[in-house]
């Protein structure tokens, strides 16, 4: 199965049945993001224990590549520390904003398939919103997180 397939596959797969889809209890961190290009909206929560993500989850509403990216995304990122996070986001970025993450795709696993979405400019806000919205939260910072 090549990259392309894996993408609808995992779109329409996580599109429909998000995971993590809920508000953990406890939880001590929150962000809010909005793609006004898209209409894309997600909060996030998350307990943060010392510097480790213990539990996500996310409630949110928009189109299948924001709501499966952030899918992914809280799978990722469960019971990582915060340097292990800021690295993943990291490549992440890079893998979506340009061609040289390639190297990278396969220390992203399941994330890689979004690499497809570079070519889209559009989809690159759908696709990062949920990072976006995490590193907000991890800010603790009042207000949302905006794509723009
Ligand atoms: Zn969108």
């Amino acid at each position: 199965m090549d990259l392309r397939e894996l993408y609808q596959e995992v779109i329409l797969d996580h599109g429909k049945h998000p995971r993590n889809h809920r508000f953990p209890e406890p939880h001590n961190r929150e962000g809010r993001g909005y793609n006004p290009l898209c209409g894309d909206k997600i909060t996030l929560r998350l307990q943060l224990d010392g510097d480790k993500i213990t539990d996500v989850g996310f409630i949110g509403q928009g189109c299948a590549i924001s709501q499966a990216s952030c899918s992914t995304m809280t799978e990722a990122i469960k019971g990582k520390t915060l340097p292990e996070v800021q690295a993943l986001f990291s490549k992440f970025h890079t893998m979506v904003t340009s061609d040289e993450g390639a190297d990278d795709l396969d220390a992203l696993g399941k994330l890689a398939v979004f690499a497809g979405v570079r070519e889209f400019p559009m989809r690159v806000k759908c696709a990062t919103l949920g990072w976006h919205t995490l590193n907000q939260a991890l800010d603790d910072e009042s207000g949302e997180a905006t794509t723009e």
